[in-house]
C-alpha cells in the first residue's frame, strides 16, 4: 500500500462519514448530545483537505495529517481520539513509502493502543473499542493464517460490524454516554459506528486492488 492508496481509503471514509453523518447523529442522540455525526463529517472533510493541500508522501504522512486534522477540526471526544489513533499508527509506518499487510497490522494495533491510553475504555464500556478492538484482532489472525490484505481488511470490517451490533446491548461506561447509566441498553454506540465506515472504507480500496485470494478463509468470510 502506498501513499495514493491511503489517501484514497481516507478520502472513501469521508464519503461514507457525510453519507452516513445524520445516522451518525441520530445514535448520538439516543445515548450521547447528538453531534457525533457532525464532529466526524468535520473533522474528515478537514481531513481530506489538509490531504489535497499538502500531498504528503508517504503512508505515514498521510496518516499524521488525517491525525492532525481530526484532533484540530473534529471537536468532541472522538476527535482527540481518533487524532491519537492515527497519530500512534503514522508512528509505526515510519517514512516507508510502501507499506506491507503486516506493516499495517502493526499500525492497527498501535491505534488500538493509543485509542486505550488516552481513553482507558476496555472492549464491553461500549464505544469504539468495541468495534475496533475485534477489528485489529481478527486482522491479525487472517494475517497469521496466510490471507492476504483484502482478506484481512474484509475480517476487520465484519469483527467491528458484529462488534457495533454488540455494543447495543451494553451500557456505557466511559465518556459523555456514561452519564445516561442503564438508559444506553438497546442503543448501538455512534463511536462504534463511525469505526465500521473507516474499516469499511478501508475494506473497499484494498479490496479495489486486490487479486482474487486462494486462501480458505475467504468465503467464510463473505
Ligand atoms: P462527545 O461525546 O464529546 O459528544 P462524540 O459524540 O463525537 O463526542 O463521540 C462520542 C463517541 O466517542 C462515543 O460513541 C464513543 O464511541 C467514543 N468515546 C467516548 N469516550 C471514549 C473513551 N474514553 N474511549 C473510547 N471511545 C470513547
Ligand atoms: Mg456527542
Amino acid at each position: 500500500m502506498d501513499a495514493s492508496m491511503f489517501r484514497a481509503w481516507i478520502h472513501e471514509a469521508a464519503r461514507l462519514v457525510v453519507d452516513n453523518a445524520d445516522h451518525l447523529t441520530r445514535l448520538d442522540s439516543a445515548v450521547g448530545d447528538a453531534d457525533h455525526g457532525i464532529n466526524m463529517r468535520r473533522g474528515l472533510q478537514a481531513a481530506v483537505a489538509m490531504l489535497d493541500e499538502t500531498n504528503p508522501p508517504t503512508p505515514g504522512a498521510v496518516l499524521a495529517t488525517v491525525g492532525r486534522a481530526l484532533i484540530s477540526k473534529t471537536g468532541g471526544a472522538s476527535g482527540p481520539l481518533y487524532g491519537t489513533g492515527f497519530r500512534q499508527a503514522a508512528g509505526t509506518l515510519g517514512e516507508d513509502p510502501d507499506v506491507s499487510a503486516e506493516q499495517l497490522g502493526a499500525a492497527l494495533a498501535a491505534a488500538l493502543a493509543g485509542i486505550q491510553r488516552i481513553g482507558a475504555a476496555l472492549e464491553g464500556d461500549k464505544t469504539m473499542i468495541d468495534a475496533l478492538g475485534p477489528a485489529v484482532a481478527s486482522y491479525q489472525a487472517v494475517i497469521d493464517t496466510g490471507g492476504d490484505l483484502s482478506n484481512a481488511t474484509r475480517a476487520a470490517f465484519d469483527a467491528a460490524v458484529r462488534g457495533l451490533k454488540q455494543t447495543a446491548g451494553m451500557q456505557a461506561r466511559k465518556g459523555r454516554a456514561s452519564y445516561l447509566g442503564a438508559r444506553t441498553i438497546g442503543h448501538e454506540d455512534p463511536g462504534a459506528a463511525s469505526t465500521v465506515l473507516i474499516l469499511s472504507a478501508l475494506a473497499t480500496v484494498t479490496a479495489a486492488s486486490g487479486r482474487r485470494s486462494e486462501w480458505p478463509g475467504a468465503g467464510a468470510a463473505s
